[in-house]
């Protein structure tokens, strides 16, 4: 009874869909959702809860986040004449995004494998997603994505930047090849910027048609849900229509607030995690049966080749340790999985128990 009137009432795409699945975690070296491993030291956390005392929370949030946005201008050097808006994490920008689309402009196009998100909400919003494969080496094809934009004339186009799962940042050159090429908005999703060290920034001055995505989620703020969308005041004031008023609750805008003057923290913890990553990767790629590829992000995608991506993800499990296993998800993505960098015992944990597994 109630699943007749469900599936009258839902639109198709959205019973078709299966629901983003997050495993529970308890009990495991958590390695699969590109988290900062660091806790606070009692010191910041007690100077954190101080600041959170100042919440009014019979009152609604400030809608504008004020104190956040002249806080956050101020330690990201953005060029001139940049709006900001916020987002409960940047997966909420995205979809507001998507929901700005004007019905005769509604293809949306990334290179794949990518960011799942770009094509899961495009799906869910009825959009038509173009995914365009990456070469083998996980660079961009340009000629490709070219011919792509020519027939499909996309409304947007999606960059991760550097890319998740593949952790390459693409060619800037070749991005501007594309930025020139399309009518349709590019979202340059800086996700990692934290362990890349390299911004596409100015390239809102340049081209009017590129909107820039930041998150405080991968630096070490995952629980936070805090996303930044940069652009020009023009395609900001629409996409700042579709909000809604009070997406960014009265404790976070005072936490993020918080971390913002404890940037330095926060930055030494992503030097510290570029630093392993290194070490990780060059321990992986001594590992027989192991291919990995170099990254510019928080991760480390790898290949095995002597057993099956999902045999080896099951005896992490049962080693209690959790990575993401990307086997199935795209054709280029062939028995391949994906490490976050943690702590050095975690890192140290996982190496010794992948080398096992892989000499079993
Ligand atoms: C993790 C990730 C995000 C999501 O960030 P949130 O701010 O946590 O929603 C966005 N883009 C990319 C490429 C990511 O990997």
């Amino acid at each position: 009874m109630v699943n007749d009137c469900v599936s009258k009432i839902i639109k198709p795409a959205i019973l078709a869909a299966k629901a983003y699945h997050v495993p529970d975690a308890k009990g495991f070296i958590k390695l699969d959702a590109m988290e900062n491993p660091y806790v606070w030291s009692d010191d910041i956390k007690a100077q954190w809860t101080e600041c959170l005392q100042k919440a009014e929370l019979n009152r609604y949030p400030d809608a504008n986040a004020s104190e956040l946005r002249r806080r956050l201008a101020a330690a990201l050097s953005l060029p001139d004449g940049t709006a900001m808006m916020f987002g409960n994490g940047s997966d909420e920008l995205i979809q507001i995004i998507l929901m700005g689309l004007n019905k005769t402009s509604n293809v949306v196009m990334a290179p794949e494998p990518t960011f799942v998100m770009y094509r899961l909400l495009s799906s869910m919003m009825e959009l038509d997603f173009v995914g365009v494969p990456l070469n083998k080496d996980f660079s961009l094809d340009l000629a490709a994505m070219l011919d792509a934009i020519k027939t499909k004339q996309p409304a947007v186009i999606f960059f991760a930047w550097p890319n998740n799962p593949t952790g390459n940042a693409f060619d800037q050159a070749a991005l501007e090849e594309i930025i020139k090429a399309t009518s349709g908005l590019v979202v340059i999703d800086e996700a990692y910027h934290a362990f890349a060290q390299k911004t596409m920034l100015s390239c809102l001055k340049k081209y009017p048609n590129v909107v820039l995505m930041r998150t405080l989620s991968k630096l070490g703020l995952a629980g936070l849900r805090l996303g930044m969308l940069f652009g020009a005041e023009e395609w900001i004031a629409e996409f700042d229509k579709l909000r809604l008023p009070y997406n960014i609750g009265t404790l976070n805008q005072l936490s993020a607030n918080f971390i913002i003057q404890n940037l330095a923290l926060l930055e030494q913890q992503a030097a510290q995690i570029r630093h392993d990553r290194e070490a990780v990767f060059n321990t992986l790629v001594k590992i027989a049966g192991v291919e990995a590829w170099r990254s510019e992000a928080n991760f480390i995608l790898f290949r095995v080749s002597t057993k099956s991506a999902d045999a080896v993800h099951t005896q992490l499990k049962e080693k209690k340790i959790l990575i993401k296993n990307l086997h199935g998800t795209h054709p280029l993505l062939e028995n391949c999985l994906r490490v976050t960098i943690g702590s050095d015992e975690e890192n140290q944990a996982f190496l010794v128990a992948l080398s096992s597994i892989l000499s079993g």
